[in-house]
């Protein structure tokens, strides 16, 4: 098989490239690099890899692919992905961008979730796969056992997520922004016994300062948050949140929100200082009063990568933090509880890593699915 390798050194792709390079899959195939801005260029060195960057635009050098990973992004999967397909090209689209996620000759993959659907997909000779947002594939991950057992009714997500889900700018300026807070209380901080009001005001006129660079966040997120992600979609909902219902019911094989059968995902998603680590607290209506072991153990049991931290402020605090998941394949999953609703409601609090199983992880897996090597 020879796969052609499109977004590699993007935020995404370079996760994807480790990962690929870490579990050893170029040796499982030939590969091609393209590039839209150095095409002739050095590609990187891999296993079985060709030498010499090809042009992204090239249909004909694209066309020689059996499968094509995208990380490059939605503009260029909805400009390149018909033109391929109106050429006849019948090879496998994996792709990061959610320009084509909720077409219906898409499956969208995350396969510790939905493997048999993927499979089924691939008998049917579907072609196109494309990897989950970040966010629900992580919500997901964290409650495969309790969808699996489908013993839930209901979900309401408030999320804590990264600047990474905004770009690579986004994180750089977050760091900016940190560092301009600190210069403006720097002094202030080297005395101990300055008025910790007078740190206070000299950070606040700072966050509102038009110093504060903002070019890319678009406002104060250092020292703040942005209680929006993504497009206003003109009834109150942002398209962050539309995507956790569509995305979970479509990569569950359910009917979509509001038909019968459907799971209704809910909530509020949220931008916060962290790195590259989405959290997500939970509030899940269970369709039965299940005793909290039984539920710890189905979600402890569900996948490898999920991990039920025990309900306690020492085990909280210790690994469901950004800080502790950043960079790892763990999904740890905690603070849960049994809510003052009722003996059906409980809490959760989930932490992932979004560019490993929420972007880069699920394509390089689909890849050995159609090696049949995972
Ligand atoms: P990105 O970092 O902006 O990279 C996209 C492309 O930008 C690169 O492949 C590269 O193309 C070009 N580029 C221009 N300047 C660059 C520079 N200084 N460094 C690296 N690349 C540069 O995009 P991304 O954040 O990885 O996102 C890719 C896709 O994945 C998007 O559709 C996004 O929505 C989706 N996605 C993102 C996340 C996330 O958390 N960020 C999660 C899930 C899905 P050339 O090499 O051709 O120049």
């Amino acid at each position: 098989m020879k796969v052609g390798i499109v977004g590699w050194r993007g935020m995404v792709g370079s996760v994807l490239m480790q990962r690929m390079s870490a579990e050893k899959d170029f040796e499982l195939f030939e590969s091609v690099f393209f590039s839209t801005s150095n095409a002739g260029g050095d590609a990187p060195t891999v296993a079985r890899g060709e030498r010499t960057l090809k042009e992204a635009n090239d249909l004909e050098a694209l066309a020689g692919c059996d499968a094509i990973v995208t990380a490059q992004g939605g503009d260029y999967s909805n400009d390149v992905f018909p033109k391929l397909r109106a050429a006849g090209w019948r090879g496998y689209w994996i792709d990061a961008a959610s320009a084509l996620r909720m077409k219906d000759d898409a499956v969208i993959i995350l396969d510790p979730v939905n493997l048999p659907l993927i499979q089924d997909a691939l008998a049917r000779g579907v072609k196109n796969y494309i990897g989950s947002n970040c966010t629900v594939g992580l919500m997901l991950m964290a409650l495969d056992g309790l969808l699996k057992a489908d013993v839930i009714e209901w979900i309401s997500a408030m999320t804590y997520q990264a600047a990474s889900g905004a770009g690579a700018p986004q994180m750089r300026e977050l760091i900016e922004q940190m560092g301009q807070l600190y210069s403006s209380a720097r002094d202030l901080l080297s005395d101990p016994k300055s008025p910790i009001l007078e740190i206070d005001h000299a950070v606040s006129m700072s966050l509102l300062s038009d110093q504060l660079p903002v070019r890319s966040l678009g406002a104060p997120l250092a020292g703040s948050l942005i209680p929006w992600i993504h497009d206003d979609l003109g009834n109150g909902v942002s398209r962050e949140e539309w995507k956790a219902s569509a995305e979970a019911n479509k990569i569950l094989g359910r009917p979509a929100l509001g038909e019968a059968g459907s799971l209704i995902v809910e909530g509020l998603c949220v931008r916060i200082g962290a790195m590259r680590c989405h959290s997500q607290a939970l509030t899940i209506k269970l369709r039965a009063d299940l005793p909290l072991p039984e539920i710890e153990r189905m979600l402890a049991d569900a996948n490898e990568w999920v991990t039920v931290v025990a309900n306690n402020r020492e085990d909280s605090i210790r690994e469901l933090s950004p800080a502790k998941v950043n960079g790892t394949m763990s999904i740890p999953i905690g603070r849960l509880r049994k809510l003052a609703l009722g003996p059906e409601y409980i809490s959760a609090f989930t932490v992932g890593d979004q560019l490993l199983w929420g972007a880069a992880e699920p394509l390089r897996r689909m890849l050995r699915l159609l090696l049949n090597k995972l």
